[in-house]
């Protein structure tokens, strides 16, 4: 899942940034207005963390200009403007939710999942893959109905695959929804990360799930290794 935050609050944008991190989330952070809709209409986002007072123009000005342009990603609006009348504008421009700052990173973080659980990507909870299972809300993946401990990138790579079972996922895909702009690494950690998926969810079952498609990429389905 990656999340676009557009703060110019540079410590608060980094605090946000870093605990969303924890989560297991990727995370962009934009520091001006244009940088944000510049973002969030080049790439795709699950979520929009979107503060009002912005150096170049309002977040609400970026909202609409999302909306005419039919993005239907959740935005939620963090600011320290509580009046009603700022809310209900912001809720009319189409935002999703609305927290007033100082806030608790707590109840953030409630409602950045609870707007991730009503994402299209998030109709289910549970996602399943022949007889591998994974659990959104507890991240738990079970095979067979053996349990399997990943690291957290390992789950958010697997997640992304069964999220899509059965197409063909390039490494600049997966880069692009699986880490963030902060990584500069090579692609080439994709396929670490791949064998060591496959180590750790393939090599101990006869029906092999994860499949490389040469020259393109990499597919995940029940019936990978037909
Ligand atoms: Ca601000």
């Amino acid at each position: 899942m990656r999340i676009l935050v557009v703060e110019d609050e540079e410590k608060l944008a980094s605090i946000i940034a870093r605990g969303l991190r924890a989560e297991n989330y990727a995370v962009d952070i934009a520091l001006t207005a244009a940088d944000g809709l510049h973002l969030a209409t080049t790439t795709y986002f699950d979520l929009i963390i979107l503060d009002l007072l912005l150096p170049d123009f309002p977040g609400t000005s970026l909202l609409r200009q999302l909306r005419q342009q039919r993005q239907e990603v959740p935005v939620l609006v963090l600011t320290a403007r509580g009046e009603l009348d700022v809310k209900v504008e912001n809720f009319e421009a189409g935002a999703d939710d609305y927290l007033t700052k100082p806030f608790a990173f707590a109840e953030f973080l409630m409602r950045v999942r609870a707007l991730l659980r009503r994402s299209p990507a998030t109709k289910s909870s549970t996602i399943k893959v022949g007889d591998l299972e994974l659990d959104r809300l507890t991240h738990q993946v079970r095979r067979a109905g053996h349990k399997i401990e990943l690291s957290p990138k390992e789950y958010s790579l697997l997640e992304y695959f069964a999220l899509n079972a059965g197409r063909v996922l390039s490494r600049s895909m997966i880069i692009d929804r699986v880490w963030d702009q902060s990584f500069e690494g090579l692609t080439n950690i994709v396929d670490v990360y791949v064998r060591q998926l496959r180590r750790k969810i393939d090599e101990d079952y006869e029906t092999k799930l994860i499949r490389t498609v040469r020259g393109l990429g990499y597919s995940i389905g029940a019936d990978a290794d037909a």
